[in-house]
């Protein structure tokens, strides 16, 4: 009789985003006549840009004539994009990566699901609390975290940094040497980051630990701040710590595109052996490829007209943070994030838990939020809007917010 991979079945449920359409629509049948506005789910709205769309139909065009079809693309992604990557991503910022350290995906969710399968099953993981699920999840998918206590919603074997207001959303060096350190900056879902200066000392910490960093910079797009790093890479000494994971989600509205890829430096090694090795053999064997329709899109992000408009788009997203977070402040929220990322953390009112503060919302003003408690037991107190709706909308619902 065959026999699952019982750490499966170890996955507590993940009721945060069917909890939450499970509320709305029973609110929306009892009150059909009111309008909701959702600034809960951390997905894109804007349209592609026209540059990113101009690529593509040149792309679909090429891919109908027998002179310029494109079959399977390169095992690490197409050399144009790749070399547009290093250029724009890298060497414009002062950091020497080559494109033979960038490994082109679909996009950073499997990347960052996948990159655990490197690493021996023993390794020790460190997430911030509160945290995107993937990080956690695609670890106890592999056995590596132990049991779990629902009381107090961790795992045994997974080290935990909380990230709060108590420590101005800046982790700390664990009690315990983690293996593995995950690290989302600037943070989905607290909208805040750290300084180079603070990332310089996570570094230099993962170096003299032998531990290596893993850096989503999916919003790095969003950093309005000098002081903060648009890679990791900038920091001394992250190229013998650090793999980077980069998406054209956020920055480009590729949510629906599928794009992203990976920086494995040459000079991260264990016992003599090259991770970028590793995962070139990882990715050769179970990825064929993102389309080239979509790696043309990609490299028009970098193109003169491609940076303009998205730059505007960021803009766009950015403008409806700024107000989020004006008006609310203007209430008497305590909120942080909206500078250097799409989201906006407030401390909920009165006390309320996160969920309370969800159905406040929802029944009082027929505003749409994520509670923080969601994203793990530190979020409790917290909740998360998203700038990435309408501006129409958003300023809408910070209306109604200060009407509470
Ligand atoms: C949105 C997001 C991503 C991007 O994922 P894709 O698979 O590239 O769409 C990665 N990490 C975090 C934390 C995110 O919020």
């Amino acid at each position: 009789m065959f026999q699952i991979n019982e750490n499966y079945q170890k996955l507590p449920g993940s009721y945060l985003f069917s909890t939450i359409a499970k509320k709305v629509a029973a609110f929306t049948q009892e009150n059909p006549e009111k309008s909701i506005i959702r600034l809960g789910i951390g997905d894109v709205t804007q349209p592609l840009a026209p540059a990113i769309t101009d690529a593509m139909h040149k792309a679909v065009d090429e891919m109908g004539s027998a002179e310029t079809f494109h079959g399977y693309a390169p095992d690490l992604g197409y050399e144009f994009l790749r070399k547009a990557i290093a250029e724009n991503d890298y060497r414009a910022r002062g950091c020497d990566i080559a494109e033979d350290e960038i490994f082109v995906s679909d996009g950073a969710k499997s990347d960052s699901a996948n990159i655990q399968e490197i690493f021996a099953a023993e390794s020790r993981i460190a997430v911030c609390d509160p945290v995107y699920p993937v990080y956690v999840d695609s670890n106890v998918m592999a056995g590596r975290t132990g049991t779990y206590d629902a009381k107090t919603e961790r795992w045994s074997d997974v080290i935990y940094m909380p990230c709060t207001a108590e420590n101005g959303f800046v982790p700390e060096f664990p009690k315990e040497t983690p293996d593995l350190i995950y690290l989302c900056l600037p943070n989905n879902p607290t909208g805040t980051t750290l300084t180079r200066d603070q990332l310089q000392k996570w570094v230099d910490y993962a170096n003299q630990a032998g531990a290596v960093i893993l850096y989503d910079g999916a919003y790095e797009a969003y950093i309005s701040e000098a002081d903060v790093a648009h890679s990791i890479y900038e920091c001394k000494g992250a190229k013998t710590c650090a793999i980077e994971l980069k998406s054209f989600s956020k920055n480009a509205g590729f949510t629906g595109v599928r794009l992203g890829y990976t920086v494995v430096p040459k000079e991260l090694k264990c016992n003599g052996i090259s991770l970028n090795g590793m995962w070139a053999r990882r990715h050769g064997t179970k990825f064929n490829g993102a389309p080239y329709i979509v790696q043309r899109a990609g490299e028009a992000v970098y193109s003169a007209e491609g940076k303009a408009q998205l730059k505007e788009q960021v803009a766009y997203y950015m403008k409806n943070a700024a107000v989020i977070k004006q008006g609310l402040k203007e209430c008497g929220y305590t909120v942080f994030g909206g500078v250097n990322a799409p989201y906006i953390w407030l401390k909920t009112p009165g006390g309320m838990t996160s969920w309370e503060f969800f159905d406040h919302l929802l029944e009082k003003a027929g505003v749409v939020g994520t509670p923080g408690s969601g994203f793990g037991p530190s979020g409790e107190g917290y909740f998360r809007l998203t700038a990435f709706g309408s501006y129409e909308n958003t300023a809408a619902a910070v209306e109604r917010i200060k009407k509470l």
